[in-house]
């Protein structure tokens, strides 16, 4: 599971342009071609819904570029493979941006860094997950880099999709385009247990649960509380039929959420703070050093506002993904009342969604489902989540004809 082409075993399209691209990359390098030729590219755009895999593409890509067996590309066993993937090669930057939307200063920084020339290897690598957070002017900020790239750098960046939405259109006409489709059950469960350590039968679970989200069906294997969020969530449904229980216990869950991202950003937010005040000389000694810390402020201000966007942003993120996981729910009912014959999205509360069909109406379950829907939107639009979540347990109620 280690070679960049076991790692895309699974999306043999994905995998054919990765190994081509980086062998036309290397007869260049090596001198044997003048040019790139139309398989490499300076700049791409890797898109494919969340979690289909689009960074482990864009790592997948450094790494056979990077990679230096000289017959295997992406070898998966020289220095350079192994650091691509441990996110640890000195040539390679990768921004994963914890904020809604990544700023103009940020990519002002990472056009500096893509200029430098690469150190230990023969590519500068910059990818950047999820650039459809690029802010107009950020995405500005790098249009002349991802145009007229120095000739050792490449530019990988990840978004949902191309549509104007999801990415730039401006740097869009200048990238490769590489679609990633969502992986295979299987592939998810051979991935999880190689990386993870997972039993077979808990990464099986963690992959249908989370709808073939890599991401998601990780952290579902690894992080108890993520299983109980989902736990929470989905026994609301239940709830919902036992008087003012579903509200109490939706209580309950969003003070959870908020204790679970609190305790994920203090220590990131504290280690942060204490990293710009050293480098700001705090602690040090004589008028100086008062004088830098009182000119300070400002940027010791624009950090906890970055980290209170990221708290927002985790607690959003994580009630967004507890209701897609509910939407699962009634929909495995819904299948389950219709008699279709196909895979649960949560197998393991096949009882609760049997239960649902038996009890609710085709067109409640379709109302359930909507009432999901229309609180994720909410959410998305800044509704507080305790309107947003009692608002659709009413609806849920009404649907399930309860009083
Ligand atoms: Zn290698």
């Amino acid at each position: 599971m280690n070679t960049v082409a076991s790692r895309l075993a699974d999306t043999p399209a994905v995998r054919d342009v990765v190994l081509a691209a980086a062998a036309a990359a290397r007869a260049k390098v090596r001198g044997e071609v003048p040019e790139l030729g139309n398989a490499m590219a300076h700049a791409w755009i890797i898109t494919g819904p969340p979690g289909s895999g689009r960074s482990v593409a864009a790592l997948a890509l450094a790494a056979a570029l990077q990679c230096t067996d000289p017959v295997d590309i992406g070898c998966g066993r020289c220095p350079h493979c192994h650091d691509v993937f441990a996110d640890a090669h000195t040539d390679v930057l990768r921004i994963i941006p914890a904020e809604l939307s990544i700023g103009i200063d940020r990519m002002r920084a990472v056009r500096t860094e893509a200029a430098k020339l690469p150190t230990v290897s023969p590519w500068r690598i910059v990818i950047i997950e999820d650039a459809d957070r690029l802010s107009d002017a950020a995405a500005d900020a790098i249009l002349k880099t991802v145009e007229e790239p120095p000739e050792h750098t490449v530019i990988i960046m990840c978004a949902p999709s191309i549509d104007p939405e999801d990415f730039s259109p401006t740097l869009r006409s200048r990238c490769r385009h590489l679609y990633v489709p969502y992986p295979s059950v299987g592939h998810i469960v051979d991935l999880l247990v190689a990386e993870t350590g997972a039993t077979p039968e808990d990464a099986r679970l963690a992959a249908v649960a989370s709808g073939r989200h890599i991401g998601r069906a990780r952290r579902l294997v690894t992080d108890p509380d993520a299983q109980q969020r989902r736990a929470s969530i989905l026994n609301l449904a239940e709830l919902i039929f036992h008087h003012d229980e579903a509200f109490k216990a939706s209580t309950a869950f969003l003070k959870t959420v908020d204790k679970q991202v609190k305790s994920l950003s203090d220590e990131e937010d504290a280690g942060e703070l204490e990293k710009l005040e050293r480098s700001l000389g705090k602690g040090g000694r004589g008028k100086g050093t008062q004088k830098a810390m009182d000119g300070s402020s400002g940027m010791v201000k624009d950090l906890e506002k970055k980290q209170k966007m990221r708290r927002s942003r985790r607690n959003r993120d994580f009630l967004d993904l507890a209701l897609v996981d509910l939407a699962g729910l009634y929909r495995d009912a819904l299948l389950l009342s219709v008699g279709a014959d196909v895979q649960l999205t949560h197998p393991d509360f096949e009882g609760l969604s049997r239960d649902l069909a038996a009890k609710v109406s085709e067109p409640g379950l379709v109302a359930c489902l909507d009432a999901v829907t229309m609180a994720r939107g909410h959410i998305g639009v800044n509704v507080t989540p305790t309107t947003a979540i009692d608002g659709m347990i009413g609806r849920i109620r009404l649907a399930c004809g309860v009083s």
